[in-house]
Formats: structure tokens, C-alpha cells, sequence
């Protein structure tokens, strides 16, 4: 079972970004169906170096998300599986749930975990440590490493722009230092920040969670890549020499930007959200340009240097295929159009009408070209 570390460490010098992508648990059994289904074309299109599954906020989807872990696994993903100190009890009990969580991810041949403190659970406004409990990430790593020495492969989130704790309104901006403006966001009129000493104190301990055993750190989504570029610096001064891979919220939908963006306090440059208020109202374009600067994004992290591109897929596939068909990444589609999905063929753009169990299908095109059928290598997904 390979760690993530060791494959990221196998990346040849002046090659491309690795590929990773992240799912969430969904909350239906027809919703786990069609994720099953995302990620095998997924695997098949673009073939991750690893796929992460999250551990719902408040412990929620415990037990979904160690079945989704073993799937990613059975079907040759290999799984990062996230787990929260949220609801899980330290101690000497063998039946305690981390314990009894990390045994079963053992046992289904998930060895890689992204150890983390949690969201708070639906409905509370702070997150509150479970009696006796684990009190933030670096007590999971501890419990990981003293308990299962080095038999995890160990990730751990960092913030470029500051954790959302460790971000504050700033009353007077003037009084704020370069550093400080860089990472600044706008909310309502006010701004915001991660002043210097917090920010200290945030890699200070983010320095501690390497330093107790984690392999590397999965950023959160930011959106100003100079933001990004200096975390990876300042990583480096404080002795964190770890791969640092850029965790990239697709922008897929205005509504869901908006709430992302408020609810992180995440930096979000003037152009881009003068951009997206300017297209709001048209999805189809929110999506385009979502492509768009997802491609520009990766150019300037290709840039700098990143070993891997983690792309936060929300379940959903266009907009990084979009995304990595623009970098000229080789995405494989012809097989996993679905009825329905737009296709090109030697007759022109189609739309699929079926799918027999070979791949071949029945394609319908406008105007005079009828319907025909075509082998699966005949025809290719439009994105
Ligand atoms: C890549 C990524 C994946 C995520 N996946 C999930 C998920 O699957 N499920 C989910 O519920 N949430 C997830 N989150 C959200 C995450 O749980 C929250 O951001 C949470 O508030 C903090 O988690 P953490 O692991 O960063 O916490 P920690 O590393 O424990 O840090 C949290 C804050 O507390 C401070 N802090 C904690 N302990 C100390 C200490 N001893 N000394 C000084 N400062 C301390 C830190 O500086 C930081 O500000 C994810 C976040 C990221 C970036």
C-alpha cells in the first residue's frame, strides 16, 4: 500500500503537477451511487495521484466516509481519508471510535489520513472538544504516530492566509503591515485579516503538527496565488520543508462562491469578484470563467513549484476537467459519456441517446446528419 508521500517524492524533476481530488460524503444512497459511479470515471479520466474523502463536519459521516475510503481503494485509488478529533475520545479504551476508526481503515487498506481538528457540528457556532477528547490536530497526529508508529501515511491542513480563528476585523486597515495587507479579505464593507503575531503563532504550530509525524499539508482554498507563494516561503523559513500542496476550490456557481468565500474569510482579489458579480446571473458563464481561472491559477502554481494540484471537486467533474484540459493534461472521456453529455465524433458535435454495455452508443445530431451509432474510441466527451 503505497503512502502518498513516497509517490509525491517519485515526481521527476521539470515534470508536471501531480493530480489529486477531493469528494464529500453524500447524504442519500442514490447520491453514494452516482459518486461511486464519479469516481471510477474519474480514475479513469484522469487518474489521480490520490483521492480524498472528508470526515463529515461534527463526526457526521463517520462510518460513510470509511465505506467511500474503502471503495476509493478497492476500485485503485489511492484513498487519503480525513478524520476529525470531533466526537472521538482518546484514551485506553480499545473500543475508542479513533482507535476503532483507524483499525477499520487498516483493515480495508486505507493507509494515509488527513489527521484534523473539525468543523464545528451543524448548528454550533464554536468547536468544542469532546470530554477527555482531542483538542486540535496535533494531539491526532501524536495519538497516530505513538499508536500506529509509521504504518499511516500522515496530512495535515494549512492556511495561507491564516486560520478563520486567527482572522480578525481590522478597525483601523492603515495600521496594517504589507504582510498583513497582502492576506486581507472584504466582507460586508469590512476588512479582515491575520495580523503578524497570529499568523507567527499559526505556523509555529503548524510546525508542530509536522514536526509530530505529518508527511505533508493540504492547504485551504485560497484564490490569490501570491498569498499561496508566500505561505510556501515562510513554510520554509520556519524549518517546514514538506510538500505543500494547494488545495483548489473549483468555482462552479456564484451562490456556492459567495457562501464558500464569506464563510472561510477567504481573500478574494478585487478583479475577480468584480468578475463574478459582472456574471451572477448567467451559470453557464459563472462556469466558464470558474475554467478559466482555475487554468490561470494552476499556471502560476505550476510555477512556483507545487509537486501537486488537489482540486476540491465537490463532487463534480467538468470544471476540473475543464481545468486540466486547458493545462494540456490528457483527459480521457470517450468511454464515461453519459446519456445526455454533448460528444464529438468525426459526424460533428452530438448528443449520447444510448450506451450499449460495449461503450458504443447512439448519438443524435441537429439538422440533417441523423442519428448513428458509434464505437467508444469514436466519440469523445465535450467539456
Ligand atoms: C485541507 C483541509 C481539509 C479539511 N477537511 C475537513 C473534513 O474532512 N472535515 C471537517 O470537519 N473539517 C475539515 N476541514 C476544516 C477543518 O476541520 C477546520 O478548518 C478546523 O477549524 C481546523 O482544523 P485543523 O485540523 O486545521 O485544526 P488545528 O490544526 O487543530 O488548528 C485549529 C486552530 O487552532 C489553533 N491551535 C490548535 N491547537 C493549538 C495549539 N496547541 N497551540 C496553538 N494553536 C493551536 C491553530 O493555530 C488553528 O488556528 C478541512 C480543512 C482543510 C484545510
Amino acid at each position: 500500500m503505497s503512502k502518498i508521500i513516497d509517490l509525491i517524492k517519485a515526481k521527476e524533476e521539470g515534470s508536471k503537477p501531480f493530480i489529486s481530488i477531493e469528494f464529500f460524503p453524500p447524504r442519500t444512497a442514490d447520491g453514494v451511487k452516482n459518486l461511486y459511479a464519479r469516481m471510477d470515471r474519474m480514475k479513469e479520466s484522469i487518474n489521480p495521484l490520490f483521492s480524498d474523502v472528508t470526515w463529515g463536519a461534527g463526526g457526521s459521516t463517520a462510518e460513510l466516509t470509511l465505506d467511500i475510503a474503502e471503495q476509493l481503494s478497492t476500485t485503485g485509488h489511492v484513498a487519503n481519508m480525513h478524520m476529525t478529533c470531533t466526537n472521538l475520545e482518546k484514551g485506553g479504551d480499545p473500543k475508542a471510535a479513533v482507535r476503532g476508526a483507524l483499525e477499520t481503515a487498516k483493515k480495508n487498506g486505507i493507509n494515509n489520513i488527513v489527521a484534523l481538528r473539525g468543523d464545528p457540528a451543524a448548528g454550533q457556532e464554536e468547536w468544542k472538544a469532546a470530554d477527555g477528547g482531542f483538542t486540535c490536530a496535533l494531539d491526532l497526529v501524536e495519538y497516530m504516530t505513538e499508536n500506529f508508529g509509521s504504518e499511516f501515511g500522515i496530512s495535515v491542513a494549512g492556511y495561507p492566509e491564516g486560520h478563520p480563528n486567527a482572522i480578525s476585523e481590522v478597525e483601523d486597515p492603515s495600521s496594517m503591515s504589507e504582510a498583513e495587507k497582502a492576506r486581507s479579505s472584504m466582507e460586508g464593507g469590512k476588512v479582515y485579516t491575520c495580523r503578524d503575531a497570529d499568523y507567527k503563532k499559526e505556523m509555529d504550530y503548524l510546525k508542530k503538527k509536522i514536526d509530530a509525524g505529518a508527511d505533508f499539508i493540504i492547504t485551504q482554498m485560497f484564490f490569490d496565488t501570491k498569498v499561496f507563494g508566500t505561505f510556501v516561503k515562510d513554510c520554509k523559513t520556519w524549518g517546514i520543508n514538506c510538500p505543500v500542496v494547494p488545495g483548489l476550490m473549483c468555482i462552479n456557481a456564484y451562490a456556492g462562491f459567495v457562501k464558500m468565500t464569506g464563510f472561510c474569510k477567504t481573500r478574494v482579489p478585487a478583479e475577480l469578484r468584480a468578475k463574478m458579480d459582472s456574471i451572477k446571473d448567467d451559470p453557464d458563464a459563472v462556469k466558464a470563467f470558474g475554467i478559466e481561472f482555475g487554468i490561470q491559477m494552476c499556471q502560476d502554481l505550476t510555477e512556483i513549484g507545487v509537486e501537486v494540484l488537489h482540486f476540491y471537486t465537490l463532487n463534480l467533474e467538468k470544471t476540473t476537467y475543464g481545468i486540466l484540459k486547458g493545462l494540456g493534461y490528457e483527459v480521457k472521456g470517450s468511454a464515461w459519456a453519459r446519456v445526455g453529455d454533448q460528444v464529438k465524433t468525426a459526424n460533428g458535435v452530438g448528443v449520447v441517446k444510448s450506451i450499449e454495455s460495449d461503450g458504443s452508443a447512439s448519438i443524435e445530431f441537429e439538422g440533417e446528419t441523423p442519428t448513428a451509432t458509434f464505437k467508444k474510441e469514436e466519440y469523445s466527451k465535450v467539456f
